[in-house]
């Protein structure tokens, strides 16, 4: 998980995936309050494994049958909203 740049404290996935969820509002550090903003790739990053539920499910679903498609998205989609925080990568404003 991303650290504060100026001081080493931790990030929370909460924290993380809050600023995710409002269009990558920039982390304030809960230690020193200094401000981080996504970089430009981790942003790219997200937005390529937010399409890929779709992709990957659909490539299950030739494999299992249909009527998994839907299963198939929500836990892969499940799955990358509790990965992405801790591939998201943040610099000091
Ligand atoms: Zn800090």
């Amino acid at each position: 998980m991303q650290q504060c740049v100026n001081c080493r404290t931790p990030f929370s996935w909460k924290q993380v995936s809050k600023s995710l969820w409002l269009a990558y509002k920039p982390i304030a550090c809960p230690n020193c309050g200094s401000l981080h903003k996504v970089q430009f790739l981790s942003r790219l990053l997200a937005s390529i494994f937010m399409v890929i539920p779709i992709y990957a499910a659909y490539f299950f679903t030739q494999l299992i049958g249909p009527g998994t498609f839907l299963i198939s998205v929500l836990v892969i989609m499940l799955s990358v909203i509790l990965a992405i925080p801790y591939l998201m990568r943040y610099r000091l404003v």
